[in-house]
Parts: C-alpha cells; structure tokens; sequence
C-alpha cells in the first residue's frame, strides 16, 4: 500500500506522518516512511543542490526535470522494492506537491508536465493521498512556531497569494481526482485531524 501525505507549509504533515506510523506500528505492519523530494541516495542529493539555493539559476523546466529525475530514483531504488516486500510506504510529498510547486510556477505546458511525470512515476502512483488543508495564514503562524525549520525562510520570501494559489491548486486535484485523494482539514485539533488520518488509512486496509 502506498500512502501519500500533501499540503502546503505549517499543514502537519510531519507530525500526522509520524502519528499514523505509531498506529500502523502498534498493529504490526512494516513500514516504510519516506519523503519526496530525496528518499534515495541520488534524490537526496538532488533534494539538496535544488533547497540549497541553486535552484535560483535553474529554469523551471530545469527544475521539473531534476524532481523528475529525482523521484524516478527514489521509485525505483526505495517505493517499488518496499512495495514489493509488502510494506506500507508513507511518503512525504510526492507527485502532487510537484503539480503545484513547480507545474505552478513558469508557464510550463500541461502536455510537457504531463508526460514527464507519466514518465517518472512509471506507473507508480499512490493508492491514496492525503491532502493536509490549512489557511495560509494559520500555515505560516505555524511554520514560524517552530522557527529553525528551513521551511520558514522560503515561505516568507514568497507573498501569501502564492501559498493560496497552491492551496487552491491542491485542493483542485482533490476534486479531480476523488477516488485517490482526500483532503482533511487541519485547523482542527491535531488528536481529531490524527483520527480522521487513521480511520481513512484502515478503512483502505480493511477494503
Ligand atoms: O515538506 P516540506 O515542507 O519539508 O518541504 C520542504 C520544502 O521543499 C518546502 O518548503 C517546499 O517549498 C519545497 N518543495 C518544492 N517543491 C516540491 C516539494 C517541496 O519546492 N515539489
């Protein structure tokens, strides 16, 4: 089983990734808890050339190109090989984040985003994605809670409209795409949005 967790900055993903692995834990199931971007040697060195910075003198095809690249490693050395044992595989982040960050930014053509992630997932996409919802707002109250997180200083050198308009674009994949993804609103309480994770994961392990 392969689980995805999305959303925007300050949304939980961490902790609620970290909860529902306790859960599947104290069931006995194997787990694999990985992250995109990185996850493999080679993508974790990808991940770090593109948040160090550099990515300031990429093109955004570039940098699309380079998560592609990225995450067809991580699949193929990490995702399927744990699949395959029989693992259930948390992922933080995947294709989706990639559909809003970088398909959201620089014009690039639907058709190029498309085929290069058919491409790169090779056919490996999630049984189902879980989509953290937050205001911006709250998101970045948040972040800045936990200052020392390197989230932080990227979210401020981007304007508020930006982490709306990722927000909405997350949110409009949800509507799109019904069957794989539910969308779970994280202004609750963490005890209620950790609950609401828990019963969607063990109702598809129970289906
Ligand atoms: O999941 P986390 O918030 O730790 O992600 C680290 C950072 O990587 C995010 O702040 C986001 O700006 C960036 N990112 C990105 N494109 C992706 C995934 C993550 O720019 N596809």
């Amino acid at each position: 089983l392969f689980i995805t967790f999305e959303g925007g900055e300050g949304a939980g993903k961490s902790t609620q990734i970290r909860r529902l692995a306790n859960r599947l834990r104290e069931k006995g199931y194997n787990l694999t808890l990985t992250r995109e971007p990185g996850g493999s040697p080679g993508a974790e060195a990808v991940r770090h050339v593109i948040l160090s910075g550099a990515a300031e003198v990429f093109g955004p095809e570039m940098e699309a190109l380079l998560f592609a690249a990225a995450r067809a490693d991580h699949i193929e050395q990490v995702i399927r090989p744990a699949i395959e044992r029989g693992d259930i595989v948390l992922c933080d982040r995947f294709v989706d984040s990639w559909r809003v960050y970088q398909g959201g930014a620089g014009n690039l053509d639907p058709a190029f985003l498309a085929m290069v992630e058919q491409v790169s997932v090779n056919g490996m996409m999630p049984d189902m994605t879980i989509i953290l919802d937050i205001d911006p707002a709250e998101g970045l109250r948040r972040a800045t809670e936990r200052r020392g997180d390197d989230s932080v200083d990227r979210f401020e050198r981007e304007t508020l409209a930006v982490h709306q308009k990722r927000r909405e674009a997350f949110l409009k994949i949800a509507q799109d795409e019904p069957e794989r993804c539910i969308v779970i609103d994280t202004s609750q309480d963490r005890d209620i949005v950790e609950n609401a994770v828990t019963e969607a994961v063990f109702g598809l392990l129970a289906a």
